[in-house]
C-alpha cells in the first residue's frame, strides 16, 4: 500500500471520497486507467502553467519524480510536449531546468458555433490559439448545412496539414441538445428539429463530433479558460441571456448533464403562476421576464405606439450607452429579473461564481449593482463570503471558446474510476 494510498484512508479525508461506485458501468482503476489519469493531470499542469520544469511539476501534481520522468518521457516521444531551449548551460556550466511545453501542432481543434443568423467555424492548436475562422449565414436546411460545414472542414484539414492529428470537431447550439445521442432536438430559434448533427457531421468529414447546446459550452469555457480568478473554482453557474434563458452548470469541474442530457434549462421555472402564458405551456416562467426578448419588448412598451422600434439587443444597448431613458430603464428592470432568478440558483445550487454572458452583459455598470443588490437581499444562510457574481471573460462568442473546449476537454478531463 502506498503512503498516499494510506493517507487517504485516514477519516479526516474520507469526505472527499463522494462518488457512488457506477456499478452499470464499471471502470476500476487498472494500471493503464491510473496512467491515462496522470499523464491528462500533466497536460492539464502544462496548459495551465507552460513553460514549466518538471520539478516544478512534480511540486503540483504530488507525483515523484521517477513518475514525472517516465510520463514526460511519453508524452515527449508521442509529440504531445516539447522542450524548451534544451542545450543551454548554466554560467557555472551546470545544466539548467529544462522548461516544458505541450506541443501546439499536435492537435488541430476545430470548433462550430451554430447561431440563428451566423455561424462561425474556427481551427486552434493544442495552445488554443486560433489559427483560421470563417463565417456563414446558418441555413434553414440543417443537412445540406451540414454538409457545407463538413466540406469546409475537410478543406482546412488539407490547409493545415502540418497538424500531426485533427481529433475532433465540437459543436455549440442554440437550443436543446441531447449530447448522448448526438441529436438537436428544438430550438426557438431554429427551425431544426430531432437532427442527428452528429451523425451528418461525422459523415461529411470522418472526424469524430462531440455537440452541446450554447450555454454548456459557454460554463465549460469559462471553467477551463475563464479569467484567472477562477483557477480554483469548481462549481460555476453560467447564465446565458440570449432570446431566450438557458444555463450551464458545472459541479466539482464537470458539466452537469443530467438523466436525459438536458439539464439546465431554468429559463423555464415560473417566477410567477399567475403571470403571461409560456411556450413551454406554463406561465409566468423567468424566460419571461429576463431575456432579450423581454427586455426589448419591455423598451417598446415604454416607448408607446409612436415610439421607436429596436429590434436587437445590440441596437438597445447603444442607446442604453447614449443615455436613452427608457432603454436604460427597460434594461434596469430585466437586471432585477435577473438577481431574482440568479439568486435562487444560488440557494440551490451554492456555485462559488456566477458568470452571465450575451449582449445585455456590455451594459455591466447599468446592471452589476442591480444583480448584486438583489441577491444580497434575497440569499439564505449568511455567507462566510459573497458569491462572485462576473460577466463572461469572453466577449466575443464565449459559445465559440465553448464548442473547441468541448474537445479540449475531452482530451484533457480526467475519467471517473470506479
Ligand atoms: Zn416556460
Amino acid at each position: 500500500m502506498s503512503k498516499q494510498f494510506a493517507k487517504n484512508q485516514t477519516l479526516q479525508s474520507r469526505h472527499r471520497f463522494t462518488r457512488k461506485p457506477n456499478l452499470a458501468d464499471v471502470n476500476a482503476a487498472g494500471h493503464d486507467m491510473l496512467r491515462l489519469v496522470n499523464r491528462r493531470i500533466l497536460l492539464s499542469i502544462l496548459s495551465d502553467r507552460q513553460p514549466i520544469s518538471r520539478a516544478e511539476i512534480a511540486k503540483i501534481s504530488g507525483l515523484n519524480k521517477a513518475t514525472i520522468s517516465t510520463i514526460t518521457g511519453e508524452l515527449l516521444k508521442d509529440a504531445c510536449i516539447i522542450e524548451e531551449g534544451s542545450g543551454r548551460t548554466t554560467p557555472i556550466g551546470g545544466k539548467p531546468p529544462t522548461p516544458l511545453r505541450l506541443n501546439a501542432k499536435r492537435f488541430g481543434l476545430f470548433g462550430v458555433d451554430i447561431r440563428s443568423d451566423e455561424t462561425v467555424l474556427a481551427l486552434s492548436d493544442f495552445n488554443n490559439r486560433i489559427v483560421s475562422r470563417v463565417s456563414f449565414e446558418t441555413g434553414s436546411v440543417a443537412s445540406s448545412f451540414l454538409n457545407k460545414i463538413g466540406k469546409e472542414i475537410r478543406k482546412l484539414c488539407a490547409k493545415h496539414d502540418s497538424f500531426i492529428e485533427f481529433p475532433g470537431i465540437g459543436v455549440s447550439l442554440p437550443g436543446l441538445v441531447d449530447n448522448q445521442s448526438g441529436k438537436f432536438l428544438l430550438s426557438v430559434v431554429l427551425p431544426w428539429r430531432d437532427v442527428p448533427v452528429v451523425n451528418l457531421l461525422e459523415k461529411a468529414t470522418g472526424l469524430p463530433v462531440i455537440i452541446d447546446n450554447s450555454a454548456r459550452c459557454s460554463a465549460l469555457a469559462e471553467i477551463w479558460h475563464g479569467k484567472t480568478q477562477y483557477a480554483h473554482v469548481r462549481n460555476l453557474l453560467y447564465v446565458s441571456v440570449s432570446t431566450g434563458l438557458a444555463c450551464g452548470v458545472v459541479i466539482d469541474g464537470g458539466l452537469y448533464r443530467g438523466g436525459t442530457n438536458t439539464a439546465g434549462q431554468f429559463g423555464h421555472i415560473p417566477i410567477d403562476v399567475n403571470g403571461p402564458d409560456c411556450r413551454c405551456g406554463q406561465r409566468g416562467c423567468w424566460d419571461l421576464y429576463a431575456s432579450d426578448k423581454a427586455t426589448l419588448k419591455r423598451y417598446a412598451d415604454l416607448r408607446g405606439a409612436s415610439g421607436k422600434r429596436v429590434s436587437t439587443m445590440r441596437k438597445l444597448v447603444e442607446l442604453v450607452e447614449a443615455g436613452d431613458t427608457a432603454a436604460t430603464e427597460a434594461v434596469r428592470e430585466t437586471a432585477r429579473y435577473l438577481g431574482i432568478g440568479i439568486t435562487g440558483l444560488i440557494n440551490g445550487l451554492d456555485p462559488e461564481v456566477v458568470v452571465i454572458g450575451g449582449e445585455i452583459t456590455k451594459a455591466w455598470g447599468v446592471i452589476e449593482e442591480i444583480i448584486v443588490e438583489e441577491t444580497k437581499r434575497n440569499l439564505l444562510a449568511p455567507r462566510s463570503h459573497s458569491v462572485a457574481i462576473r460577466p463572461s471573460a469572453f466577449e466575443v462568442r464565449p459559445s465559440l471558446k465553448g464548442a473547441l473546449t468541448l474537445i479540449q476537454n475531452s482530451l484533457l478531463s480526467v475519467p471517473h474510476m470506479g
